[in-house]
């Protein structure tokens, strides 16, 4: 497969419906939908705020049982992740329980 960089996306359009991409080369290529990864950002400073580290795309920075660089604080889902889907939320979300109930545990006993 040949890899030519896109010179021109967004003006070759429809009636505002993707039509074509034009790559450097002057080649045209026809098409109608077009997957991309879109910039995240966090809906809301509070992981900020707290002082969480955030990951050079965004996301907020976990380390092993999902808790953040803040002691205590835990993190899943959607901003904590690129793989963005309902099942890995709450597979995140599962692991943070059972890490922070043994971290409570052991410190406890
Ligand atoms: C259009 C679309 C279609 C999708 N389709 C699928 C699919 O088919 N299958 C699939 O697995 N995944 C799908 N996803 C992804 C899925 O929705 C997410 O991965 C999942 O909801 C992440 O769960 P979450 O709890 O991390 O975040 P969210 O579900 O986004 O929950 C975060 C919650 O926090 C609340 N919140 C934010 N800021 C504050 C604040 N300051 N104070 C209080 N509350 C706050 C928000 O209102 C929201 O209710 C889709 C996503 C989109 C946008």
């Amino acid at each position: 497969m040949k890899k030519i960089p896109i010179r021109q996306m967004g003006a070759a359009h429809q009636q505002g419906q993707l039509d074509h991409l034009v790559f450097k080369d002057g080649t045209r290529y026809s098409l109608k939908a077009i997957y991309t990864p879109s910039a995240f950002e966090q809906h809301c400073k509070l992981p900020e705020q707290l002082g969480c580290l955030l990951t050079d795309e965004g996301y907020i920075q976990t380390g092993p049982g999902h808790e953040t660089s803040i002691e205590g604080v835990y993190a899943v889902g959607d901003n904590a992740s690129r793989m963005r889907t309902v099942a890995n939320a709450v597979a995140m979300g599962n692991a943070a329980g059972i890490s922070l109930s043994k971290k409570m545990i052991v410190e406890q006993f």
